[in-house]
């Protein structure tokens, strides 16, 4: 029963049942390559035992883990202190020793940026991001701390679009306005930077299209696709037929992979052995 609970998981986020995974895959290659003498281990935790296991790995002497949906927000109640990023969106999917503090940051914005950053800088960019989840949350918040300058959210229930687009304005430096998507959306022509951050697309929904017009996208345009499994999605393609600059979703996972270690173990990782890992993984 454990299994499957914890197979279920792996197989929401990826999309494709997998026995291994992927992270641990990742991060174990990264250790192995740079010759720490560190495991990273995939514990499956019931809501109900949650408390007990952040306590026990304190005790335990774990120097931090990575937690994933459904414990990102319960998780807050049992920690000593949070980042600036996971204290704005309510949400950590990776917990820090900082003498003594189990501190909780969100790293899937982060590596996301530092993704954009290898392609353009955020500051003063004018970005649409498709969706309104847990992962256009962790993307918008932390574009809005890079210094974009105004950020429009799609997305198809409005209730969830205009609660993160309030959150956007409330708390962060930057203008936001939701769009609804109830037709065909038209990429305004002074777009900048271009985010799927919804579900479309992911394994197994390959022929899934995000409902856009095709002819709003230029070649002046960054776009990137948190899915990461197929890393070449709908999207990424035809952003490449554009001509567009593209980053693709094992971008993302990557680099807050290389955050991750970067907080436990003081090691800048390798990224290219990382993804090399990951695409071994996804085939
Ligand atoms: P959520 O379930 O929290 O959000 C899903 C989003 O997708 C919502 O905005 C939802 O809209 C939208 N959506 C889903 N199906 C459709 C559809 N058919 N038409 C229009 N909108 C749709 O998921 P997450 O935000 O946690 O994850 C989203 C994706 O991000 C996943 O595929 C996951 O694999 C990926 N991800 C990638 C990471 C990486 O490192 N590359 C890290 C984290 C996530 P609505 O609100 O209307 O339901």
């Amino acid at each position: 029963m454990k299994e499957l609970n914890f197979k279920q998981e792996l197989t929401a986020a990826f999309g494709q049942p997998i026995s291994e995974n992927p992270t641990q895959v990742m991060v174990e290659a990264a250790y192995r390559h740079h010759q720490l003498d560190w495991r990273y281990l995939t514990i499956e935790v019931g809501p109900e035992d949650l408390e007990s296991a952040v306590q026990g790995a304190k005790v335990m002497g774990f120097q931090g883990f990575n937690c994933t949906i459904p414990h990102k927000v319960k998780v807050i109640d049992y920690l000593d202190g949070l980042g600036e990023s996971a204290s704005l969106m309510g949400a950590v999917n990776c917990v820090v020793r900082k003498d003594g503090q189990w501190i909780g940051e969100n790293t899937d914005g982060k590596g996301f940026v530092s993704s954009l950053r290898e392609l353009t800088d955020p500051q003063d960019k004018k970005v649409v991001i498709f969706g309104a989840g847990g992962a256009a949350r962790a993307i918008s918040v932390e574009v809005a701390l890079a210094g974009a300058s105004s950020i429009t959210i799609v997305n198809r229930s409005p209730s969830r679009g205009e609660e993160l687009t309030a959150l956007l304005t409330d708390k962060l430096p930057c203008s936001a306005d939701f769009a609804s998507w109830e037709d065909t959306y038209s990429i305004p022509s002074d777009t900048e930077v271009v985010i799927n951050a919804t579900s479309i697309g992911l394994f197994p929904d390959l022929d899934a299209r995000l409902d856009f017009d095709p002819d709003s996208l230029l070649s002046s345009m960054v776009v990137a696709d948190v899915i990461p499994n197929p890393p070449v999605t709908h999207l990424v393609r035809d952003a490449r037929a554009k001509g567009c600059k593209v980053i693709d979703g094992l971008g993302m996972l990557v680099n807050q992979g290389v955050i991750g270690i970067k907080h436990w173990t003081g090691v800048d990782p390798d990224p290219s052995v990382m993804r090399a890992a990951l695409e071994e993984v996804f085939g």
